[in-house]
């Protein structure tokens, strides 16, 4: 917790991802196994710029892929054999049955490739196996989507290597079913499309109900600009059940409007929502969690139009408006995302929002370029004075996603 007069802004990996890796997955992959891999993949993790806690209300979301990626060296097996490692866990090599891998029965960390393989096995494809050495830049648990990165870069080097001919979309599919239904964490699809679908220099413009997307031109450099991501370093335990919870109540809300999807309420039509809700009786919480779905799906328009028209500045209070409603009507911010934002707008930032889950996690802010090293101060100076460990801050360039290395 102590100040410092050092810059705090931490350049991303440089060149290709795997020059940006301190570990060489395929030299692990050797010395492991004996033999070198048939390839190398890389898939980044994501930071959302706006639309948050729209993917499970059929909504729109705006993620872009981070140079930050997880990259595996993989060889096809033809014996059932699954064997996974990661440079950034210890416990070594774990080893499994493709044909026993069943939902839910452990293996930790193992248990997100090993489930991609499941589900692609659960969906008739025919995988036999696979030896892969996995290794990581993306920060775990920092709602920059780490689990989504292991995901993706496992089914792309299993959709090469088994010739399964599937588009990324389809596999940040089975990523999603891994996730949700083989290791038991809910979640909705924007971390896995990211994953797999976002390009360089631009963000994703995603409609969640069928998946159809638009790259939108996001060049900050060009426009004098920079997005900071802070992760806050902390992780709140009340996460997990107050998903399912905000979950079940826009269902809820969705059901006393009767219309299939949050989704499908226009913003026009929030006020006159909100009433009939109030007549049906519902729960202040779902007014407020309807309020904020509805207006935030409204937000990823706004933002797209901006972009478009070269506006980009003026997405700053679109994004401090995003944070006040996730903060007072979602309520999944927390005290460090919440100092984020403020102490970053106090110190000149265009605008600032929590991104991902919340309860901790990372916060974004969009900045003049010439300004990020005073607002990444600014923060970090906040969090000493609040008596919170330094944050992480690093700047977010929008990166390709998920590809074959070698
Ligand atoms: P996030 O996706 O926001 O980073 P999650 O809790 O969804 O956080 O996923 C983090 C989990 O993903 C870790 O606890 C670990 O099980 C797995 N994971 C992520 N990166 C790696 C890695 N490099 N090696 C092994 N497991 C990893
Ligand atoms: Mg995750």
């Amino acid at each position: 917790m102590t100040e410092t007069a050092e810059p705090t802004v931490t350049p991303e990996p440089a060149g290709t991802a795997a020059e940006g890796h301190a570990a060489d997955p395929a030299a692990t992959f050797t010395e492991l196994y004996g033999k070198t891999p048939d390839g190398i993949w890389a898939a980044p993790g994501r930071v959302n710029l706006i639309g948050e806690y729209t993917d499970f209300n059929d909504g729109f979301v705006m993620p872009l892929a981070l140079p930050h990626t997880a990259v595996a060296a993989v060889s096809r097996r033809d014996d059932g054999v699954l064997r996974l490692y990661s440079t950034d866990v210890p416990g070594g090599v774990v080893s499994l049955r493709t044909d026993e891998l069943t939902p839910h029965s452990g293996h930790g960390w193992a248990a997100y490739p090993a489930g991609v393989l499941w589900a692609l096995r659960t969906a008739g494809h025919p995988v036999t196996g696979a030896d892969i050495a996995l290794t990581s830049t993306v920060p775990t648990g920092a709602g920059l989507s780490s689990s989504a990165a292991l995901e993706v870069v496992t089914a792309l080097a299993l959709n090469d290597l088994f010739d399964l001919g599937l588009t990324p979309a389809e596999l940040a599919v089975i990523g999603r079913r891994a996730e949700n239904d083989f290791v038991g964490v809910p979640s909705g699809i924007m971390d896995q499309m990211a994953s797999a679908c976002c390009t360089e220099g631009h963000a994703l413009h995603l409609d969640t109900r069928d998946l159809s997307l638009r790259h939108v031109p996001f060049d900050l450099a060009a426009q004098g600009l920079t997005l900071l991501v802070v992760d806050t370093r902390v992780k709140h335990a009340l996460g997990d059940g107050a998903y399912a919870e905000r979950r079940a109540g826009c269902e809820e809300g969705a059901r006393l409007l009767g219309i299939p999807m949050l989704r499908d309420l226009p913003y026009e039509d929030l006020p006159a929502g909100l009433a009939t809700l109030a007549d049906a009786g519902a729960a202040e919480s779902i007014l407020r969690y309807v309020r904020h779905v509805v207006s935030d799906n409204h937000r990823v328009e706004q933002v797209i139009a901006l972009l478009d028209a070269g506006e980009v500045r003026a997405a700053g209070p679109v994004l401090n408006e995003g944070h006040r409603s996730l903060r007072d009507d979602l309520r999944v911010s927390c005290p460090e995302l919440d100092l984020v934002v403020t102490a970053a707008n106090e110190a000149g930032a265009l605008g600032a929002r929590m991104t991902g889950g919340g309860f901790g996690g990372s916060a974004i802010v969009l900045v003049e370029a010439g300004a990020a090293d005073a607002v990444a101060d600014a923060v970090t100076k906040a969090f000493a004075a609040a008596g919170h460990a330094a944050p992480g801050i690093f700047t977010a360039v929008p990166s390709a996603g998920a590809r074959r290395l070698r």
